[in-house]
C-alpha cells in the first residue's frame, strides 16, 4: 500500500576504505609487495633511490593516482 519514502534511495551505501597495499609499483607498475612497499621489491627501492641521489626525481606534489589509474610516465 506504499511505505512512503524509497528505503533504497535512503540508504547510504559505504563503500570499503581503499587500502593502499593496492597500488603499485612506481618503478616497473608491477602489484607492490609488503616486502618492498611501495614498491613491488627491494630492487626497485634501489632504484627509486638511485632517482634520488642522481638528483633527477621530482618531488611529486600530488597524492598517488586513484586506484586503477595507471602510473604516470616518467618523462621529463
Ligand atoms: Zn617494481
Amino acid at each position: 500500500m506504499g511505505e512512503g519514502e524509497d528505503k533504497k534511495s535512503a540508504k547510504v551505501v559505504r563503500l570499503p576504505k581503499k587500502r593502499r597495499r593496492s597500488s603499485r609499483c612506481p618503478i616497473c607498475g608491477k602489484p607492490a609487495t609488503e616486502e618492498g612497499w611501495p614498491f613491488c621489491s627491494t630492487r626497485c627501492a634501489n632504484v627509486d633511490l638511485g632517482r634520488w641521489l642522481d638528483g633527477g626525481y621530482r618531488i611529486p606534489t600530488e597524492e598517488a593516482p586513484e586506484e586503477g589509474s595507471p602510473p604516470p610516465p616518467d618523462e621529463e
